[in-house]
């Protein structure tokens, strides 16, 4: 079997090619022409020797991250793009124009068995996780279709990011590596539905990057209604673990709130939202759910939206309304997957 060439660190990469009776200059224009010139196929590696490139076309792979289609919004230029891995699994990502850069949201598994009663990544179920190379690709294709510079990476894409902690934490850190791409870490963001143990253990691993916990209830037994892992990890845990991740990384956590018309916008909610978030040094982001084919949730005019930030607001919350992106194509997160596997279904 091939070894998995660009999901290895500088340090392994640098091993492996000695091992092979190679100088180590050789894997630093590997890591090079992988993290860097951002190469799919050996055969670009033009500064290595004919025979150094068949040697690692023989032993090693390029994980391909294949563009199967893009969309491109006509109000703001976002970019959402549906790639095919291997072995036929298709996965999406997202290129979105800010002013403080380009921001590149990432898919970390193959569908999701998180089950969220409001997403439409986890219709399916988990196919697999992705690889570290896989998630690096997704950000690499991106900058190389578009010929944009990345600055920014969100984890929000399908999947569970900490239900993959491995690749993930390896992804995070060969993203950021002086080596390759050299994001910044301020500059990366996680957003895990709460699996506790996992936020504690990242909380040790003292990155600087930022935290997003999808709250979406504002009590415990509301939570459970649209989040099953609530049914593992109890809110008050959640709430710990992220004031954990905070005071050892001192990086202020974001708490994501989708907000859906009927459901959790009530005077009660900003309440009991209140009584939680009001102690601690964070941020809520609320985000008007987007409607689902396949789900029931309807989604609170404008209007509802910022009656409740405002009413949280009045209350001391440093709350924001997420920014619509890409709103005339395929909007909600795992909408572009699901609609090529209805159509691979149909076939
Ligand atoms: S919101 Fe995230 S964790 Fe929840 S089902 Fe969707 S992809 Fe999975």
């Amino acid at each position: 079997m091939k070894k998995d060439i660009r999901s290895m660190d500088y340090e392994e990469l640098n091993t492996e090619i000695q091992n092979l009776g190679e100088k180590s200059f050789r894997a630093r224009q590997i890591y090079e022409w992988l993290h860097v010139k951002l190469a799919g196929d050996f055969e670009e590696m033009t500064n290595l020797s004919k025979a150094l490139r068949a040697r690692l076309e023989e032993s090693y792979e390029i994980l391909p991250v294949e563009m199967l289609e893009r969309q491109i919004s006509k109000i703001d230029g976002t970019n959402k793009f549906l790639f095919r891995l291997h072995d036929g699994n298709v996965v999406e990502s997202v290129l979105m124009y800010y002013k403080h850069g380009n921001s590149v949201c990432i898919s970390s598994q193959a569908g999701c068995r998180m089950g969220c009663a409001f997403c439409a990544s986890t219709i399916g179920g988990l196919k697999r996780n992705l690889t570290a190379s896989e998630m690096l690709g997704q950000v690499y294709q991106i900058q190389k279709i578009s010929g944009e510079r990345v600055s920014n990476v969100v984890i929000m894409g399908t999947g569970e990011p900490l239900d993959n902690y491995d690749n993930f934490l390896r992804f995070v850190r060969m993203l950021t590596d002086e080596h390759g791409l050299h994001i910044s870490q301020r500059n990366v963001t996680v957003s895990t539905c709460g699996i506790v143990p996992k936020i504690r253990a990242l909380a040790d691993e003292k990155l600087q990057i930022t935290l997003a916990l999808s709250l979406h209830g504002s009590t415990q037994e509301k939570r459970r209604k649209l989040m099953p892992v609530a049914n593992k990890y109890d809110l008050a845990e959640v709430l710990a673990a992220c004031d954990e991740y905070f005071e050892k990384t001192g990086r202020r956590v974001t708490f994501e709130y989708s907000l859906v018309h009927g459901v959790n916008d009530t005077p009660e909610d900003v309440r009991e939202l209140t009584a939680i978030l009001k102690p601690r040094s964070c941020h809520l982001n609320l985000i008007p759910v987007n409607p689902v084919r396949e789900r029931n949730f309807v989604r609170p005019d404008r209007k509802n939206a910022l009656n409740f930030k405002n009413n949280l607001e009045k209350s001391g919350i440093n709350v924001t309304i997420r920014r619509e992106m890409g709103s005339d194509i395929d909007g909600a997160c795992g909408q572009l997957r699901l609609r090529y596997a209805d159509a691979e279904t149909d076939q």
